[in-house]
């Protein structure tokens, strides 16, 4: 659809466009007692702690429109959001979404931004439930409150890891930079030359990871299933390195993480020869994952290698004064340093 068959958003106005995004959602939760169109949204838990997690994307900053599709936009968004929630080891239940329209998008677009965001309430069993609608002057704005409940004894904080324990995590690292390195590069191609389609092929894992993440309800539900509580947790989303130091630094620990142990997929691989990158520093470093990592006292290790799909046992934790360590196969010891490529 081109820019003149679609409808400017001053002609439908802000409270017609919002009747609309709340046409795309339907309320189902027992636990939203309101849910858009009064002045706040009312939620009520039974027995259970809430929490609460926000983020906010910027164009520009976060994502990039020339590449990014607005339904993936939309279902990423949710995505960020919900991973935070499952984090506390907790289940999503609301989002608010809010967002700052600039003159160049249309009803169509934000319709189909939502269109993305519905799909992503489905896949995680959560509600839209409110938030703001506003302009802006720059680019889009992006922002997305996630509500959730846990019973208290199994809300999981980044603070209880003892020393002795396992590091655990899910999935893989490193794919979803690559896969960000893989659409600039393409980019800057048809920058230089937009006749040239763009190269893509044979790099579907490393496209979908950074287009459309998925956060590990999955895994959240596999450690219920084995009525097993992690003594601590947390997404990864600024890269393993800086966010294994935050765990540690909370649970007072240190650790040792074993280099070959790293889970890095082939297409990782592939794609970080075909640039020059080592595929470690981006497994460490890349950001955007959307993994979890979690500690699990020493004694479960059977059970987490035998039951739980898709986790693998990275590392351990130590005593504070052994530092935070990666160990290469050669018996070296790397620091492990915060150093995120990004600017968040
Ligand atoms: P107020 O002026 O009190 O902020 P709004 O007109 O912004 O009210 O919002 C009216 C209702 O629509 C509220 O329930 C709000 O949560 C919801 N809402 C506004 N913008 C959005 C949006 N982008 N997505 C979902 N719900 C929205
Ligand atoms: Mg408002």
């Amino acid at each position: 659809m081109n820019a003149s068959e679609k409808t400017a958003i001053t002609a439908l106005g802000k409270f017609r466009l919002i009747d609309r995004l709340a046409e795309i959602v339907e309320l189902k939760q027992p636990s939203t007692v309101k849910g858009i169109g009064d002045d706040a949204a009312v939620i009520r838990y039974e027995n259970a702690e809430t929490v609460v997690s926000a983020e906010l994307f910027l164009e520009g900053v976060h994502f990039d429109l020339t590449y990014t599709p607005l339904k993936h936009l939309g279902y990423k968004l949710v995505t960020a959001g919900v991973s935070d929630i499952y984090a506390m080891n907790a289940t999503p239940r609301q989002i608010l979404l809010s967002i700052g329209l600039s003159k160049r998008f249309f009803v169509e677009d934000v319709e189909e931004l939502y269109a993305g965001v519905k799909i992503a309430c489905e896949r995680y069993g959560l509600e839209l439930a409110g938030g703001d609608t506003t302009t802006s002057l720059t680019g889009l704005a992006l922002h997305i409150t996630a509500i959730g409940e846990a019973p208290k004894e199994k809300l999981t904080y980044r603070s209880g890891g003892k020393k002795t324990d396992l590091l655990c995590l899910t999935g893989d690292l490193g794919a979803a930079y690559m896969g960000l390195q893989l659409l600039e590069r393409e980019k800057r191609v048809f920058d230089g030359n937009p006749q040239k389609q763009p190269q893509l092929e044979g790099f579907d894992y490393i496209l979908q990871r950074h287009l459309k993440p998925e956060a590990r309800k999955d895994i959240i539900a596999a450690l219920a299933q084995q009525h097993i509580v992690p003594t601590s947790m947390i997404d990864v989303s600024n890269g393993l390195a800086s966010d294994a130091l935050h765990l540690c630094r909370q649970s007072k620990c240190g650790v040792r993480i074993y280099l070959e142990r790293l889970p890095i997929s082939s297409e990782t691989f592939r794609f970080a020869d075909e640039i020059h990158i080592d595929a470690v520093t981006a497994a460490l470093h890349g950001g955007d994952d959307y993994e979890l990592l979690f500690t699990v006292p020493v004694s479960l290790y059977d059970t987490i290698c035998k039951e739980l799909p898709d986790v693998d046992v990275i590392g351990h934790l130590c005593d504070a004064s052994e530092g935070a360590y990666l160990l290469t196969p050669d018996n070296q010891a790397v620091a492990l340093t915060a150093q995120g490529w990004k600017a968040d």
